[in-house]
């Protein structure tokens, strides 16, 4: 089977991996510029490697992650060396049996690049070609056609898939949409041993309000520093506004490492309109021949670190793939992004501020996850059973597992307590 990849992005990369495990393939990247390039230019914000996503990866390329730290990433546990705040206050510290990476993310696509085994082609994609109703294979914008018997498009956020559809005759697929008017600004600061009391990361929550950030360690003795606004409230990208929003945040450390950390550089900004789910599943005329992963078919929210592993889990579908019909993996693809739209849509909808629409046993459920959140700032058991969920590593259900369930219902179970350090966390 010869294949085609569009984008040489994470998802890209990863199904171009698959893919080679049935015949020659050939990946088409019109930005082939290493570090943090124009064509991916979220890769200068945060970008957290779930514990899941990992894995997958780590499947496919085993030795990845020996391969990161020896570039100078570092990983932690999510809830050991990473202070995760939510409503303002402190998830409890516990272990959680998840390792997940803190790298940038031109590290991670650089590793995964330097293991690419495919043919690489310079060029954009501009269209489809069809024969008898099947992808037969991709123009390139010089002229040329580069034949296949599957096309893979993995162009992310701003795939131009749905006007090659047009430009065939078909309808466009459906997209749903949340929007969210999210704005990111990032800056990196040096970081010394002792910043954050040792330890490697700190997210606070945009829940409730509409501000958070992250601040992560990344590879060079630096932190990667995102402030994120959600509803048009972005973050300033001069130095004194930078420093006011990180200060406002509901939780400090955020705020400290700006207000006393280095610059290295001056904060750059990202504008993110909203989550988008591009319906090729239910699409009735899907051609045979074409797959969509990645960003194309399903943007989310970034402040939820879905992407990457979201993209990792489509690619395994796609690996297990029978060969037969591309309608069935473009299927299964739906039914993992609907998962963790579900997720991802459901924070955003709890600010009443964003539109969408809000039916009873959802509301019912969002109430449920409100409650598990602050009862996770004091309860071991519920503060990893959310974080398990989060990082997609459990699916949603086990939130209302009975043992979870009687500890997040017993009266006074989310009054606020100090924590008290389990062995080996950090004070
Ligand atoms: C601000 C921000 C922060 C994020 N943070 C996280 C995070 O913390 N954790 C996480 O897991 N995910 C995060 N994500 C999401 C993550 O970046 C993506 O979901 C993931 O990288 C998969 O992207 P992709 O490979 O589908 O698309 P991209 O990374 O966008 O790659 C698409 C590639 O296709 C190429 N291309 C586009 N059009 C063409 C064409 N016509 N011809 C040839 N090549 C083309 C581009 O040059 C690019 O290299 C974040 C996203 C944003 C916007």
């Amino acid at each position: 089977m010869r294949s085609v990849v569009i984008g040489g992005g994470i998802a890209g990369l990863l199904a171009a991996r698959v893919l080679a495990e049935r015949g020659p393939v050939v990946l088409v990247e019109r930005d082939t510029g290493t570090g943090a390039r124009r064509g991916a230019p979220q890769g200068r914000h945060l970008h957290g490697l779930l514990d899941r996503g990992r894995r997958i990866v780590e499947e496919l390329h085993p030795g990845f992650t020996d391969e990161l730290v020896a570039a100078g990433a570092l990983t932690a546990e999510p809830l050991v060396q990473t202070r995760w705040f939510l409503h303002g206050r402190r998830l409890h510290p516990t272990r959680t049996g998840l390792r997940s990476v803190l790298a940038s993310r031109p590290l991670i696509e650089d590793v995964l690049r330097r293991r690419s085994v495919v043919r690489v082609q310079e060029g954009s994609a501009t269209g489809l070609e069809l024969d008898a109703g099947r992808i037969a294979g991709v123009r390139l914008a010089d002229g040329a056609t580069l034949a296949a018997d599957l096309v893979v498009d993995a162009s992310g956020r701003a795939s131009r898939l749905p006007d090659h559809f047009v430009e065939l005759g078909l309808r466009a697929p459906r997209e749903d949409r949340v929007d969210v008017g999210l704005g990111y600004a990032t800056r990196t600061y040096r970081r010394l041993p002792h910043d954050l009391g040792g330890d490697l990361n700190v997210l606070v929550s945009t829940v409730p309000r509409s501000r958070g950030g992250g601040a992560m360690a990344v590879e060079g003795d630096r932190w990667l520093v995102t402030l994120a606004g959600l509803l048009g409230d972005h973050p300033p990208l001069d130095d004194i506004g930078f420093r006011a929003f990180a200060a406002s945040l509901p939780a400090g450390p955020v705020g400290n490492i700006v207000a006393h950390g280095e610059p290295l550089d001056d904060p750059v900004p990202f504008r993110f309109r909203g989550s988008r789910h591009r319906r090729y599943d239910l699409h009735r005329c899907l051609p045979e021949g074409l797959v969509v992963v990645g960003d194309s078919v399903c943007s989310l929210n970034p402040l939820y670190a879905q992407g990457m592993t979201l993209a990792a889990q489509q690619v395994t579908a796609l690996r297990a793939w029978d060969g037969r019909r591309t309608r069935d993996v473009n299927r299964t693809i739906g039914r993992l992004c609907t998962a963790a739209w579900k997720i991802a849509t459901r924070a955003d909808l709890a600010l009443p501020e964003v539109g969408g629409y809000r039916p009873l046993p959802a509301r019912v459920l969002d109430a449920y996850v409100t409650r598990v959140q602050r009862v996770g700032h004091a309860d071991p058991a519920v503060a990893r059973a959310l974080i398990r969920v989060a990082n997609l590593t459990d699916p949603s259900a086990a939130l209302l597992h009975p043992r979870i369930l009687g500890r997040v219902l017993r009266p006074g179970s989310d009054r606020v307590v100090p924590h008290e350090a389990p062995v080996g966390v950090p004070a």
